[in-house]
Protein backbone atom coordinates (compact mmCIF):
# COMPACT_ATOMS: atom_id res chain seq x y z
CA UNK A 1 0.00 0.00 0.00
CA UNK A 2 0.98 3.56 -0.72
CA UNK A 3 0.03 5.41 1.87
CA UNK A 4 2.99 7.78 2.27
CA UNK A 5 1.97 11.66 1.84
CA UNK A 6 4.09 12.94 -0.69
CA UNK A 7 5.12 16.70 0.07
CA UNK A 8 4.68 17.78 -3.09
CA UNK A 9 1.15 16.46 -3.05
CA UNK A 10 0.27 18.26 0.29
CA UNK A 11 1.33 21.59 -0.85
CA UNK A 12 -0.49 20.84 -4.27
CA UNK A 13 -3.36 20.78 -1.79
CA UNK A 14 -2.13 23.54 0.16
CA UNK A 15 -2.46 25.84 -2.94
CA UNK A 16 -5.78 24.78 -4.41
CA UNK A 17 -7.08 25.16 -0.94
CA UNK A 18 -5.45 28.61 -0.40
CA UNK A 19 -6.17 29.97 -3.88
CA UNK A 20 -10.13 28.70 -4.33
CA UNK A 21 -10.57 30.60 -0.68
CA UNK A 22 -8.40 33.47 -2.63
CA UNK A 23 -10.46 34.24 -5.11
CA UNK A 24 -13.75 33.62 -3.22
CA UNK A 25 -12.61 35.96 -0.70
CA UNK A 26 -11.87 38.51 -3.30
CA UNK A 27 -15.24 37.78 -5.35
CA UNK A 28 -17.06 38.40 -2.50
CA UNK A 29 -15.43 41.46 -1.67
CA UNK A 30 -16.03 42.87 -5.50
CA UNK A 31 -19.85 42.07 -4.58
CA UNK A 32 -20.22 43.95 -1.51
CA UNK A 33 -18.25 46.93 -2.86
CA UNK A 34 -20.57 47.15 -6.15
CA UNK A 35 -23.65 47.10 -4.05
CA UNK A 36 -22.19 50.08 -2.03
CA UNK A 37 -21.58 52.11 -5.05
CA UNK A 38 -25.25 51.39 -6.56
CA UNK A 39 -26.01 53.10 -3.19
CA UNK A 40 -24.61 56.20 -3.57
CA UNK A 41 -26.83 58.93 -3.94
CA UNK A 42 -26.78 62.39 -5.30
CA UNK A 43 -26.82 65.13 -3.71
CA UNK A 44 -27.47 68.62 -3.82
CA UNK A 45 -25.96 71.31 -2.11
CA UNK A 46 -28.27 74.28 -1.36
CA UNK A 47 -26.74 77.74 -0.28
CA UNK A 48 -28.76 80.69 1.14
CA UNK A 49 -27.88 83.87 -0.38
CA UNK A 50 -29.17 85.73 2.53
CA UNK A 51 -27.63 83.88 5.83
CA UNK A 52 -25.20 81.44 4.09
CA UNK A 53 -27.21 78.45 5.49
CA UNK A 54 -25.87 75.24 3.64
CA UNK A 55 -28.43 72.09 2.89
CA UNK A 56 -27.36 69.54 1.63
CA UNK A 57 -30.64 67.33 0.61
CA UNK A 58 -30.73 64.25 -1.56
CA UNK A 59 -31.10 64.70 -5.22
CA UNK A 60 -34.56 66.28 -7.08
CA UNK A 61 -35.24 65.61 -10.51
CA UNK A 62 -35.05 69.18 -12.46
CA UNK A 63 -32.61 70.34 -9.99
CA UNK A 64 -29.25 72.24 -11.56
CA UNK A 65 -26.39 74.42 -10.22
CA UNK A 66 -27.48 77.41 -9.88
CA UNK A 67 -30.90 77.14 -9.73
CA UNK A 68 -33.03 79.48 -7.16
CA UNK A 69 -36.44 79.87 -5.31
CA UNK A 70 -36.61 78.17 -2.84
CA UNK A 71 -36.63 79.31 1.06
CA UNK A 72 -34.16 79.10 3.44
CA UNK A 73 -35.56 77.25 6.24
CA UNK A 74 -33.61 79.10 8.63
CA UNK A 75 -34.25 82.83 7.56
CA UNK A 76 -36.89 82.64 4.53
CA UNK A 77 -34.02 83.93 2.14
CA UNK A 78 -33.81 82.65 -1.26
CA UNK A 79 -31.37 79.37 -1.60
CA UNK A 80 -28.93 78.79 -4.50
CA UNK A 81 -27.95 74.92 -5.89
CA UNK A 82 -24.40 75.56 -5.23
CA UNK A 83 -23.29 72.20 -6.21
CA UNK A 84 -24.64 68.84 -7.09
CA UNK A 85 -22.42 65.42 -6.56
CA UNK A 86 -22.58 61.63 -6.17
CA UNK A 87 -22.06 60.77 -2.57
CA UNK A 88 -19.87 57.39 -2.35
CA UNK A 89 -19.81 55.57 1.07
CA UNK A 90 -16.20 55.44 2.07
CA UNK A 91 -14.27 53.12 0.58
CA UNK A 92 -11.25 50.63 2.11
CA UNK A 93 -8.25 51.94 0.73
CA UNK A 94 -6.70 48.29 0.23
CA UNK A 95 -9.96 46.93 -1.72
CA UNK A 96 -9.34 49.82 -5.09
CA UNK A 97 -5.32 49.21 -4.94
ZN1 LIG B 1 -31.14 81.91 5.12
Amino acid sequence: MLLELDPLYILLIAIIVFLSSYLLISYLRESSTQKKEEKGKIVTVKKCLSCNYVLNKPYDKGEYVGRVGEKCPKCGGEMMVTAIYLETPPQPQEAIS
